[in-house]
């Protein structure tokens, strides 16, 4: 991008604004990268300077750009690129498929294979790996495989060795080497500190591409109309690399959460960046994944031939990754800086588990608008929505969840009942909650349309319908995928509408997503993103 003064931009057309008080305009005038009038044709017309670029809408129409409000674009960046091997289940359907990539990665990187994206939940009869099968696929080559849900890392011994752990090595913070009766590792570790050690390897050799392959990523965001992007597990050592993307020119604003860790501060003052890239927050996982066993549940899962393939105990209701006492130090460690809080949570006693945290850490230090966020929330009742609300407490959902895991929810792991109510926005909203939907990052692609289209039909991969009594409507799903989301991302002041003095983040659609059914929005294109006022993505011709 350039950074000179460019001319004023008029759009004129179809405007979906966003702002409550006045919804749609037929005009909109850009200078200097911020939105400098909308409204009626005639009026922003006349404000516009004489050598105004026109752009004319035609069937277009002009919207927010959409904000991704839980992502993880420095982890994704790399988990996408070349260092690893996409085995995802929306990349490789079968377990046959999966293993046919293991076996080749080996062979064509003997230096070292990372796979990301197992779940045998929707590559049946994949099961879990043990160290020895891994041993067996490849005696000398370190092979790191994560699970696509990113709580589980399965690994064989050449890749202990070469991220120098061992049987006696510490469990990292919140995270948990498995081991046998005989206390030898079973080459698996739950949660993203195991993961992050077994990666170190890689990290290193692709350290010096990572501005490249993080721009690559985010211009896939602009792509489908991003703008905007949270990174829910950011790590200070990662500065440098954000340094050298303001050198190059960054195509999407991002807000950061760093990773909390016992007994230690953030890494940067409250008061730090500016409107691009900007820390935001602190993140903290209280459970895991409903796809490997570790949420905490006040429930069973259901005994079934898929939660006993994926290593699911009968009867089991889960797990934590801290108890209530770390909580509390952790928050505390934090939130009287004046931090906000994101915390993941998707079992119904995570949830409780961490409204009572913070429901005595908000008495102990009391903040108006603290805009504390729950992550994901699965499970969550109506009647914790409620609570949540009065507690001022936001939620943001993997609403893709519904679509890629609708029918292993009902069917596999939790029956119709908990299954069909998993994610109910709904509940959240009748609550009073502003929420968000989210893709998580390379959980799910990235795709606000599709996010739109499962938020209002509640509709999986094959059909099925879940819950339809938990659907929303567009005008409140548009507002999760751009205002509400940037509200949670505490940049709703400067995006997430159209109004005077915000930048000019936009997303160009091919239709009005109103004047088409709710399932067909997965279809409509993005034909032109903009980044304050500048055109960061173009559709070619060739594009779909
Ligand atoms: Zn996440």
């Amino acid at each position: 991008m350039n950074s000179k003064v460019s001319v004023d931009t008029v759009f004129v057309g179809r405007i979906i604004t966003l702002d409550r008080l006045h919804p749609s305009a037929e005009a909109l005038l850009v200078r200097d990268g911020r939105i400098a009038a909308v409204g009626d044709e005639a009026s922003v017309v006349a404000r516009a300077g004489a050598d105004a670029v026109r752009v004319d809408l035609g069937s277009r129409v002009l919207l927010p750009g959409f904000i991704e409000a839980h992502g993880h674009p420095t982890d994704s960046a790399l988990v996408l690129s070349r260092y690893m091997i996409d085995i995802r289940p929306v990349t490789i359907e079968t377990a046959a498929g999966v293993m046919d990539a293991i076996r080749a990665g080996v062979a064509a990187r003997p230096d070292g294979a990372y796979f990301n994206g197992w779940d045998a939940l929707l590559q049946k009869g994949l099961g879990e790996p043990t160290i020895q099968q891994l041993d067996r696929i490849a005696p000398n080559t370190p092979v790191v495989i994560a699970h696509n849900s990113g709580h589980v890392a399965y690994f064989n011994t050449a890749a202990a060795r070469a991220a120098g752990i061992d049987k006696h090595s510490q469990d990292p913070v919140g995270s948990q080497w498995m081991k046998d009766d005989a206390g030898e590792l079973t080459g698996k570790g739950f949660e993203i500190g195991t993961l992050f050690t077994l990666l170190r390897p890689m990290l290193a050799t692709a350290q010096a591409e990572l501005p490249s392959l993080l721009a690559d990523y985010l211009a896939g965001l602009n792509a489908v109309g991003i703008t905007t992007v949270s990174d829910m597990s950011w790590d200070h050592a990662k500065t440098p690399l954000l340094n050298a993307m303001r050198e190059r020119g960054i195509t999407t604003r991002m807000r950061l959460y760093e990773m909390s860790a016992p007994g230690s501060n953030a890494s940067v003052d409250l008061d730090n960046g500016d409107d691009l890239i900007k820390q935001v927050g602190v993140k903290t996982w209280a459970d895991g994944s409903p796809w490997v066993g570790n949420i905490l549940l006040s429930f069973p899962y259901l005994d079934t031939p898929a939660t006993r393939s994926v290593g699911i105990p009968a009867g089991s209701t889960g797990s934590a990754n801290y108890s209530r006492e770390q909580l509390d130090g952790i928050v505390d460690q934090y939130f009287p800086h004046g931090w906000q809080l994101a915390c993941h949570a998707h079992g119904d006693r995570a949830i409780d588990m961490v409204l009572d945290c913070w429901e005595a850490m908000l008495e102990r230090s009391p903040r108006p608008d603290h805009r504390l966020r729950l992550e994901h929330v699965g499970t969550m009742t109506p009647e914790q929505f409620q609570r949540a609300a009065r507690l001022g407490v936001t939620a943001s959902f993997l609403i893709d969840h519904v679509y890629y895991w609708g029918d292993t929810l009902v069917d596999d792991l939790f029956g119709v009942e908990r299954g069909a109510a998993w994610a109910n926005t709904r509940a959240a909203i009748d609550a009073g909650m502003r929420i968000s939907l989210h893709n998580d990052g390379t959980v799910t692609p990235a795709e606000p349309l599709r996010n739109l289209a499962v938020a209002i039909t509640r509709t999986s991969r094959t059909g099925r319908v879940l819950n339809p009594d938990e659907a929303i409507t567009l005008d409140e799903a548009l507002r999760a995928q751009t205002l509400d989301a940037a509200w949670q991302l505490q940049a709703d002041d400067i995006v997430g509408s159209l109004e005077v003095g915000k930048y000019a983040d936009l997303v160009v659609l091919s239709a009005d997503p109103y004047s088409v059914d709710p399932a067909e929005l997965p279809g409509l294109s993005v034909e032109a993103t903009y980044l304050a006022g500048e055109q960061v993505y173009e559709r070619q011709a060739t594009e779909g």
